[in-house]
């Protein structure tokens, strides 16, 4: 495998089958190489499992996989993408999104005031069974045109735990039956953090677009603790929800903050753990987690730091933000937009949402006036994001320190954006019963 010896390589990540609608392999690999001025193809293919919409290859379910058009190419599944990239000698890798809509029914995540969100809680037992299932069968497509030790499998963890808030009523995920059980154990009343203000306003605030959040504690990545939580909420204005409240009680409330963030590390590893586990022996490759260089990832619910272990995985992939950290045990890869794929996701999601029906009737998107106004947003966004593809940003990136293998680069343009857009808001139909293999 390679190490500082080898010469550090660039992966190309395609985050939606719909790309594929858009350009073949082979004209994306072109493209990306030329605008990061490399002088050699990427040396791995990111291919996504799932989309929104549903699995992109056959499956073992019957489920209707999701299939991409593209000009006189129909019925384009991941197999297809499979057989391209073996045949430009890359390898491939398997991103899986678990927070995919489709596989929520009955498995919801659940917030702190028992409000369900139409994402399935991974914590859940039959959740990692359903993703474990459809993941082997993908494997199983995907081995028939590339060999098993050429494929990896890489877990996207950025939103794991979404997050809402109501000024200072915040609502974290997941409080099902299953995690208030394994909360239970590990000591945590889940009673203290339906209070306002509660632990959590100690890191967290609502900033009316979104929430804002402790995102520097010790600033070396060690280990945390209640007098650094504390630390860290005077410093970055965090502690104004407990102004009046005495010592005590900030340093019991940071004490909980700090029990609920270990629980959430100790269930997003188990989650993970167990699905890699299971498909260990099917991909020969490499056990990627996908998350934010962050100390403590609030939506992906880890410790960073605490993820470089050989027994967690074996390669971590994040965004270049400071301070950085640099893994000791496990190598890593740098993710070449801000907030790795939090931002990206958030738009290739929309794509997928505004399609689905239940979707429009059940959340605010039925509201919006002008669904194609809203996708421009989230692609401004979702671009601006993106570092900007060029050999100078290439030699800005930390790539010469140990462990670290390269990077990898999303596969977003305005014009990818754009074309998936048209796609979304038309709404051409992109599931079709009838497969027929892509011809070229
Ligand atoms: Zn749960």
């Amino acid at each position: 495998m390679t190490d500082k010896s080898t010469r550090r390589t660039w992966f190309l990540d395609i985050m939606h089958p719909v790309v594929f609608g858009f350009q073949s392999l082979d004209a994306l690999c072109s493209e990306f190489m030329q605008a990061w001025g490399e002088d050699v193809p990427p040396a791995a293919v990111c291919l996504p499992v799932f989309s929104h919409a549903g699995p992109w290859f056959e499956n073992a379910l019957h489920l209707r996989p999701y299939a991409v058009e593209r000009a006189n190419v129909r019925g384009i599944l991941i197999s297809n993408a499979a057989r391209e990239a073996n045949a430009l000698g890359l390898q491939v890798v398997l991103v899986v999104d678990p927070g995919v809509k489709w596989l929520s029914e009955n498995l919801e995540i659940v917030d702190v005031r028992g409000r369900k969100s139409a994402q399935p809680c991974i914590y859940k037992r039959r959740t990692r069974d359903l993703l474990v299932t459809f993941l082997r069968s993908c494997i199983e497509t995907v081995t028939r045109y590339v060999p098993a030790e050429r494929i990896h499998v890489a877990l996207d963890t950025v939103d794991l735990w979404p997050m809402g808030a109501e000024g200072e009523r915040l609502s974290l995920t997941c409080f099902c039956d299953e995690c208030r059980q394994r909360m239970g154990q590990a000591g945590v009343s889940v009673a203290d953090f339906e209070e306002v203000p509660g632990p959590w306003n100690l890191a967290l605030a609502d900033s009316g677009t979104g929430i804002s959040f402790i995102n520097t504690i010790t600033a070396d990545f060690s280990r945390v603790t209640p007098e650094g939580l504390l630390h860290a909420a005077e410093v970055q204005g965090f502690i104004r929800a407990f102004a009046n409240a005495t010592q005590a009680v900030r340093q019991t409330n940071a004490q909980k903050l700090l029990q609920y963030m270990e629980v959430r590390h100790a269930m997003s590893v188990e989650a993970v753990g167990d699905i890699f586990a299971r498909l260990s022996g099917l991909a020969g490759g490499r056990r990627i987690i996908i998350g934010e260089c962050m100390e403590y990832d609030w939506t992906g619910g880890t410790f960073l730091a605490r993820l470089d272990s050989a027994d967690v995985c074996d390669e971590l992939w994040y965004d270049y933000d400071q301070p950085f950290f640099t893994p000791e045990e496990v190598h890593m890869r740098v993710y070449a937009a801000a907030r790795s794929r939090y931002t990206l996701d958030a738009f290739w999601s929309l794509i997928d949402h505004v399609r689905d029906s239940s979707m429009m009737a059940t959340t605010g998107l039925g509201k919006v006036k002008s669904i194609e106004a809203l996708l421009q947003t989230r692609s401004r966004l979702a671009l601006a994001a993106c570092a900007p593809p060029s050999p100078l940003t290439r030699l800005t990136l930390p790539l010469d320190r140990d462990r670290v293998l390269g990077y990898v680069a999303p596969a977003m343009t305005d014009a990818i954006a754009g074309f998936a857009i048209t796609r979304a808001v038309e709404g051409a139909p992109q599931t079709i019963g009838k497969l027929r293999e892509a011809s070229g």
